[in-house]
C-alpha cells in the first residue's frame, strides 16, 4: 500500500507557474505538456527513488515540490566493522560534513599554535581530545539527519527506511532492518544508491582495517595510523590526523591524486611532509595481522613493492583503507528488469538526461558512469532530473568543469583540466601556462619571517586557438554543476578567473579565489583550467563578502539543531541561476 500523503497534488497550472517559465504553446510543441498530463493511477507512486543521499533526496524533494507522489527508500548496510548511520547518505554522515569538521579541528590546532606569535599567551599545554571531537561531530550529523527527515515530512515525501530491490518491471521489494518485506510500484524510478568503500581483498583487511565509513565516528583516538591510498579521501584523512598530532604514514601504490594536476599534488604532499606525514611510495599491503587487541590495538602490515620484490613491514595502531569505492548496484535487481551496468566498474551508463537502458529508470550521483563523484553534482543532477520529468523544464545537468576542493592541510581547489590533461587535449604548443605566486597575509609570515608565497598556476588556451572553452561556456558549466560551498572562509577553490563579470553563485571558495585572482591582475582571456593551493587565509580577508554565507563549523556545532545556513544560501543561489 502506498504511504498516505498529507498534501493534495498541485494543479498543473500551479506547478507549471512555480517551476517553469515555459509558455503553454511551447510546452505543447515540445511534447512537455503531454508528458505533464500523463498520470498513471495504476502505480502506487509517480516516482520511487532508491537511495536517500545527496542525489536521491534532491530529486525526491524536487519531484514532491512539483506535486508528485514520491517515495524514497534508504537503508545503510552496516560496514564490516558494524558502523551504520542515518538518512542523507555519504556526504552528511561519512563524507563531506564530518570530514570538513575534522579538517577544521586540525586547522584550529594549528591556529592555536600560531596564536602565540600573535601575542596569545596560553598558560597550559594544548592537547586534543579525540572523543570530544567525534562526539560533537556525531551530534551535529545527528541534527542534520533529523532536519533531513523533517524536510522530507514537510515536503510529503514518503521516507521508508528499507533496502530497495527490483523484482519485476515497475515493482520493487523493500526490506526493512527486521527483514520485513513490502512491495511498491511506481511509474518511474531513480537509482541513487551511491558507493561504499572498497577493501583490499587481502588477509586481515575486513577484520582489522577501518574505512571512511568507520573513521568519523571512531570512539577512540586511532593512534599511529597507516592510510592506504593516495587520493582525496586518503590525503584528506592523513592531513587532519597529522594536524591533530598523530603519527601518520600514507602508502601510495602509484601516484598522488590521480587525475588531478600533478604539480599541485606534489605541493600538497610536500606540505603534508612538513607536517610530519611519511609517504611510502610504490608499495601495496599484502597482509594485515593483529598483534594486540585494544582501542586502538596493534597491527602489523606487510607490504610489497609495486616495482620490484622488496617486502616491508610496519607496526601501526590503525589501518585506514581509502583505496576507492564500489558502486551499490549489484544487489538491487537491475538484471531482473534489464538495466545495463558496466560489469567492470558497477556503474550505470546513462544518456544526457540520466536515463538508463530501461526508459523509466534513471540514475543520479555516484552510481552514474563517467561523471564526477561530488555532492553538488549529485544534488544538481537530481534536482534537474525531477524538473525535467515532472516540471516541464528542459535543462540538463552539465557535468563539465565542476569545481572541487581537496581538503588537505594545504587546500587545493581546481576547476577545468589538470595541466597534463590540457596538454593532452590542446597540445603543449597551444597552451600557455601562467604561474602566479601571490603573497598572502598569513600568520606563518610572522612565524617564519619570510614571504610565504602561494603558487597558483593557470593553464590557459592560446587566444588564437579555436578549440578552447570560452569564458562564457565555462561559466555556464559552473552554474549547471551547482555548488557546495558551506565551508569556512579560509578556503578557496579554483572556480573562476579575474574579470569584469561577477561570480555566479559564489560562495566563500569562489570569493576567495576571485580575490586571489584579482590580486594577481592577470589578463586572462580564456582559461581552460584554474588551480589554486591555499593554506590559511586570514578569515577577515574572505568573509563577509560572500552574500551571507559566513557560518563556520564551530558555530554550527554549538547550534546543535541548527541547519547549516550556508547550504541553503548556496542552493538558493544555484536555483536562481538555473531559473534565469
Ligand atoms: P550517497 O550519498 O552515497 O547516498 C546513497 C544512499 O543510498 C546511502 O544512504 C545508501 O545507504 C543508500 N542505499 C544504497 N543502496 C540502497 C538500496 N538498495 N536501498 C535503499 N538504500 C540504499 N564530495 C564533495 O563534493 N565534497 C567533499 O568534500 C566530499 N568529501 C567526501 C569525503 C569522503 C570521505 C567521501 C567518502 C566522499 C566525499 N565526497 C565529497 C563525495 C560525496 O560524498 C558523494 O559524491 C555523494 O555523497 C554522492 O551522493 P549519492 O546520492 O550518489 O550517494
Ligand atoms: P579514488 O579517487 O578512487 O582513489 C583511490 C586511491 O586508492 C588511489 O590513490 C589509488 O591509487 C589507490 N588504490 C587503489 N587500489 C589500491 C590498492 N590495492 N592498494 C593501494 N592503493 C590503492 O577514491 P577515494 O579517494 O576513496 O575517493 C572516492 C571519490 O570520492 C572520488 O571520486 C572523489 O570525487 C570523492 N571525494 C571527493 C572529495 C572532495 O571533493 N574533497 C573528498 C573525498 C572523496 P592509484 O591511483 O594508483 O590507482
Amino acid at each position: 500500500m502506498p504511504i498516505k500523503h498529507r498534501v493534495q497534488r498541485k494543479s498543473l497550472k500551479t506547478s507549471h507557474t512555480v517551476s517553469s517559465p515555459l509558455v503553454t504553446p511551447q510546452a505543447h510543441q515540445s511534447g512537455v505538456l503531454q508528458k505533464l498530463l500523463q498520470e498513471d493511477p495504476t502505480y502506487d507512486y509517480d516516482l520511487i527513488v532508491i537511495g536517500g543521499g545527496s542525489g536521491g533526496l534532491s530529486c525526491a524533494q524536487e519531484a514532491a515540490a512539483l506535486g508528485r507522489r514520491v517515495m524514497v527508500l534508504d537503508l545503510v548496510v552496516p560496514s564490516p566493522q558494524g558502523t551504520s548511520w542515518g538518512v542523507a547518505g555519504t556526504c552528511v554522515n561519512v563524507g563531506c560534513v564530518p570530514k570538513k569538521l575534522m579538517h577544521q579541528a586540525a586547522l584550529l590546532g594549528q591556529a592555536l599554535t600560531d596564536s602565540r606569535k600573535f601575542g596569545w599567551e596560553c598558560s597550559q599545554q594544548v592537547k586534543h581530545n579525540w572523543e570530544t571531537m567525534t562526539e560533537a561531530i556525531q551530534k551535529h550529523v545527528g541534527s542534520l539527519n533529523r532536519s533531513y527527515q523533517r524536510a522530507l515530512r514537510e515536503k510529503a515525501v514518503a521516507y521508508v527506511n528499507s533496502y530497495g530491490e527490483f523484482v519485476e518491471h515497475h515493482k520493487i521489494k523493500a526490506t526493512n532492518g527486521k527483514g520485513q518485506e513490502t512491495y511498491y510500484t511506481a511509474a518511474k524510478f531513480v537509482i541513487a544508491t551511491g558507493e561504499r568503500p572498497r577493501y583490499l581483498g587481502i588477509q586481515g583487511d575486513k577484520e582489522y582495517c577501518i574505512t571512511s565509513d568507520d573513521f568519523f565516528s571512531l570512539p577512540y583516538c586511532p593512534g599511529a595510523t597507516l592510510v592506504v591510498g593516495a587520493s582525496s579521501v586518503a590525503l584528506e584523512c592523513a592531513g587532519f590526523l597529522a594536524g591533530l598530532g598523530l603519527e601518520v604514514t600514507v602508502m601510495v601504490s602509484s601516484q598522488l591524486l590521480r587525475g588531478f594536476d600533478q604539480e599541485m599534488a606534489e605541493k600538497v604532499a610536500s606540505s603534508m611532509q612538513q607536517l610530519g606525514v611519511r609517504f611510502l611510495r610504490k608499495f601495496v599491503p599484502v597482509e594485515v595481522q593483529q598483534l594486540e587487541k585494544g582501542s586502538p590495538g596493534k597491527l602489523k602490515v606487510v607490504a610489497k613493492s609495486t616495482e620490484g620484490t622488496e617486502i616491508i613491514e610496519g607496526l601501526y595502531n590503525t589501518v585506514l583503507l581509502a583505496i576507492g569505492r564500489d558502486s551499490c548496484t549489484k544487489k538491487i535487481g537491475l538484471e531482473k528488469i534489464g538495466v545495463k551496468v558496466n560489469e567492470k566498474t558497477g556503474k550505470i551508463p546513462v544518456n544526457d538526461v540520466e536515463q538508463s537502458s530501461v526508459p523509466y529508470v534513471y540514475a543520479v550521483g555516484d552510481v552514474v558512469e563517467g561523471q564526477p563523484e561530488l555532492t553538488p553534482v549529485a544534488v544538481q543532477a537530481g534536482r534537474l532530473l525531477a524538473r525535467r520529468l515532472f516540471g516541464g523544464r528542459l535543462e540538463k545537468c552539465d557535468y563539465i568543469n565542476a569545481p572541487t576542493v581537496v581538503f588537505t592541510p594545504l587546500e587545493y581547489g581546481c576547476c577545468g583540466y589538470a595541466e597534463e590533461k590540457a596538454v593532452e587535449v590542446y597540445r603543449k604548443e597551444n597552451l600557455e601556462v601562467r604561474r602566479c605566486d601571490c603573497g598572502m597575509f598569513r600568520p606563518s609570515l610572522l612565524i617564519h619571517g619570510s614571504g610565504d608565497r602561494i603558487s597558483r598556476p593557470w593553464t590557459e588556451g592560446r587566444r588564437d586557438h579555436p578549440r578552447i572553452c570560452s569564458r562564457h561556456e565555462m561559466w555556464a558549466h559552473e552554474a549547471a554543476a551547482g555548488r557546495h560551498h558551506w565551508d569556512p572562509p579560509h578556503v578557496c577553490t579554483g572556480v573562476h578567473h579575474p574579470g569584469d563579470h561577477e561570480v555566479i553563485g559564489a560562495g566563500h571558495h569562489a570569493e576567495g579565489l576571485l580575490r586571489l585572482s584579482r590580486c594577481c591582475r592577470f589578463p586572462c582571456p580564456a582559461p581552460v583550467s584554474v588551480k589554486t593551493a591555499c593554506s590559511r587565509v586570514s578569515p577577515g580577508t574572505a568573509s563577509g563578502q560572500g552574500g551571507g554565507t559566513a557560518a563556520v563549523p564551530s558555530t554550527r556545532l554549538a547550534d546543535g539543531e541548527g541547519q547549516p545556513r550556508c547550504v541553503l544560501d548556496v542552493l538558493a543561489r544555484s536555483r536562481q541561476v538555473s531559473q534565469d
